[in-house]
């Protein structure tokens, strides 16, 4: 809390966590209970900057109930829903502290972990991330298709994302200004986090299940998650084309040699339909992949030409 305070300097919050809050009313009172105890032991000054990103059940009125009680609790209510990513990023904007922590109002980043995070930090490290070492709740197709996706990120871009970490990490002033500097509207938090570089650390933990209520992502949002994650991070998609493009025409040309060598040798016989169909098909295919990542980046350009603001805030309390 903001008690350790000269007369006449304004408080320096030494730690602000940033939670994003999305119809997270049952988990409230569980939340701040487990997150103050973890903070109080750590004797420093914090912040608590929490998200309404347009919960429709009693999260924001729970919020407030709380932040009579503790001032450290701030609120950012935001207009409407604008999805995690957006959601942590206000949050990001309107925290004050030398280090920042983004975590889950679910419960499912333990809070106690801010401590060993801290730690890290005091050590020299900028940014510290929790890593987590079991994935509790989560089924095979979760995880398979989580390791792919690290898989084909890898291969494709420049940058290095460290596996199976959240959002859930402590990051240095430094580190927070320099994501601030990123202007995107596609905001793939993993990604910026580890775009921004600086001196990481890992530290493990354990995943627990949600503690009340129920997750936000299905399939098809995580699928276009990925989608975000991969075009917000390589151009390979765009580029592959050429040579997928080359290497095709090249098969073409060594087939229509040996169309003539076939003419030359045995005369005119008019068979190949079958070949014919498969040929034009999958050209035809490949050409509507191609459109299709075409669209996918240029939506993404669209996106980020039009530059509407990334969130619009109806209120502040205590920010
Ligand atoms: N969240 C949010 N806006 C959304 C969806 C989720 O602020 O549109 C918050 C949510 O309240 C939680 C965190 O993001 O604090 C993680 O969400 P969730 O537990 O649904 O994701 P998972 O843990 O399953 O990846
Ligand atoms: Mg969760």
């Amino acid at each position: 809390m903001l008690t350790k305070m000269d007369s006449n300097e304004t408080p320096r919050v030494e730690l602000s966590v940033v939670a994003p809050m999305f119809n997270e009313a049952e988990n409230l009172d569980y939340f701040f209970e487990r997150l103050n105890g973890a903070l109080k032991k750590l004797g420093v000054t914090y912040e608590i900057v929490c998200v309404n990103d347009g919960s429709r059940d009693g999260t924001f009125a729970g919020l407030l109930a709380h932040r009579e009680k503790n001032p450290a609790i701030k609120v950012v209510d935001l207009s409407r829903n604008f999805g995690k990513d957006i959601a942590l990023t206000a949050g990001i904007d309107h925290a004050k502290g030398a280090a920042v922590i983004p975590i889950d109002s679910d419960l499912q980043d333990p809070p106690e972990l801010i401590e060993e995070m801290v730690k890290q930090w005091r050590a020299g490290f900028e940014v510290v991330y929790a890593t987590r070492r079991s994935r509790q709740g989560e089924g095979i197709f979760k995880r398979v298709t989580a390791y792919l996706f690290y898989k084909l990120f890898d291969s494709m871009s420049d940058v290095k994302m460290p596996r199976n970490t959240g959002d859930f990490r402590l990051m240095d002033r430094k580190a927070v200004d320099a994501l601030m500097r990123m202007p995107e509207r596609n905001r793939f938090m993993k990604g910026l986090f580890a775009w921004v570089g600086f001196k990481q650390t890992a530290v493990m933990y354990d995943r627990e299940k949600r503690h009340a209520g129920t997750t936000k992502w299905n399939y098809w949002k995580l699928w276009n998650f990925a989608l975000d994650g991969i075009t917000g991070f390589s151009s390979i998609p765009l580029r592959v084309w050429t040579y997928v493009g080359t290497f095709v025409s090249f098969c073409a040309f060594l087939y229509a040699l040996f169309l003539i060598v076939l003419k030359i040798v045995y005369g005119n016989n008019v068979a190949g339909y079958p070949s014919l169909m498969v040929a034009v098909l999958f050209l035809g295919g490949i050409q509507l992949i191609t459109l299709g990542v075409l669209g996918e980046y240029m939506a993404r350009i669209y996106n980020e030409v039009k530059g509407r603001p990334l969130y619009l805030v109806r209120d502040k309390h205590g920010c």
